[in-house]
């Protein structure tokens, strides 16, 4: 089956006992043993629950795993792939990575004796230099936030291989619409479902996916045996977002080609970071790694005060101004003292989160609005 098929349909089969062709969210926490040390499929909901296994059978079948695991955020599925590695071990990461993402590799692995380092992947040859005997895991967003980058993810994860590094990939901002991982040979595939998957600003939750047995079940026992685990409202929530990512994403990033399009123009704007736009200096890779699509993610700088930056994102009125993305309504903000708030200011400077960026997630409202609300709060 086709990808929006299989978005539908798996994970998603009619209640047998009612018909009911949307399954039954299960709330029970513990489940009736045939007899004392026999195991049925479901025992206590930490362990598994019928609600967020459909949602995990979903979202493998979406980013071609073998299986998946669907935790209570985002933060809580990188937190779960960095606890495959043993104090004294060192993860590579890229430098263009969440804000979050960041504080949780600096302030949070580092105290469990987690090495650290941050490269530009934009220049490959950073992490060959970074790669240390002990280095175990690469971790990447396949489209950096904030400034949108899209990294040479084939040659990465033949430099990583050649180290036998685990290549972890974080990849919220494509989606499984623009960029399956996992069939180019990434190991780990983390989502914050929070965004696109959940779609609606309306549920929290992480997911990780892996096409290696072995990792999964590695996975698997950390995360029961942590317990950041995905509640079943919430993954009832996600699995009906999922039914529509295709063709929210879809839509989203025809909307943001033009919103793209449109922001070159204006004086007040210095320059524009989507991949969509031949002037981005990733737009051919992204182009053919994402199949002719380029995200619903936009970036731009402006000219003039640091001010006016923050003067921008408070003068939309369809944008809201608040973190997050992915979802229905169109978001606006500021990462320099909103999402990437959490780098230390030298890596932010680094990074190039100057505090003239303004970062988009264009939502599904209708493009001419869109235009015109970004017209205004311009002028
Ligand atoms: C939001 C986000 C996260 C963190 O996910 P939560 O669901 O907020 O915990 C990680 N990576 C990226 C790229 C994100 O946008």
């Amino acid at each position: 089956m086709k990808f929006r098929t299989r978005a539908i349909h798996v994970g998603n089969a009619p209640d047998p006992q009612t018909g009911a062709v949307v399954p039954p969210i299960h709330p029970a926490t513990t489940f009736v043993q045939p007899g004392a040390g026999e195991w049925g499929t479901f025992d206590y909901s930490r362990s598994g629950n019928p609600t967020r296994a459909a949602v995990e059978s979903t979202l493998a079948s979406l980013e071609g795993g073998c299986g998946s695991l669907a935790f209570a955020s985002g933060m809580a599925a990188t937190h779960c792939a960095t606890m495959l590695l043993n104090s004294g071990e060192h993860i590579v990461a890229g430098m263009d990575i969440y804000g979050g993402t960041y504080r949780l590799l600096h302030k949070i692995c580092n105290r469990a004796g987690i090495e650290v380092t941050l490269v530009n992947l934009q220049n490959p040859q950073e992490l060959t230099a970074a790669i240390r005997p002990n280095t175990k895991m690469v971790w990447l967003e396949s489209i950096g936030n904030p400034r949108i980058t899209v990294p040479d993810l084939p040659e990465i994860i033949s430099i990583a291989k050649a180290h036998q590094l685990l290549v972890g990939v974080d990849n919220t901002f494509a989606t499984p619409v623009l960029l399956r991982p996992l069939e180019l040979g990434v190991d780990i595939v983390m989502h914050s479902a929070t965004k696109y998957l959940g779609g609606h600003s309306d549920c929290l939750a992480g997911v990780l996916a892996t096409a290696d047995p072995e990792l999964h079940k590695r996975l698997y026992f950390i995360q029961n045996a942590t317990g950041a685990v995905l509640s079943p409202f919430d993954a009832f929530l996600l699995g009906r977002g999922l039914k529509t990512l295709d063709l929210r994403v879809r839509a989203q990033c025809a909307t943001a080609q033009r919103l793209a399009e449109f922001l070159e123009g204006p004086p007040a704007v210095e320059y524009v970071l989507y991949p969509g736009l031949p002037s981005h200096p990733d737009h051919a890779r992204a182009t053919a790694l994402f199949q002719g699509l380029h995200g619903a993610m936009i970036t731009f700088a402006l000219r003039g005060a640091a001010d006016d930056a923050k003067r921008m994102v408070k003068s939309t009125k369809l944008f809201h101004l608040a973190v997050s993305l992915g979802a229905a309504e169109s978001l606006i903000e500021h990462p320099a003292t909103m999402s990437h708030a959490s780098y230390d200011p030298a890596a932010r400077q680094a990074a190039g989160i100057t505090d003239n960026l303004i970062r988009l997630s264009v939502g599904l409202e209708d493009g001419d609005d869109l235009v015109a609300d970004l017209e205004q709060a311009l002028a």
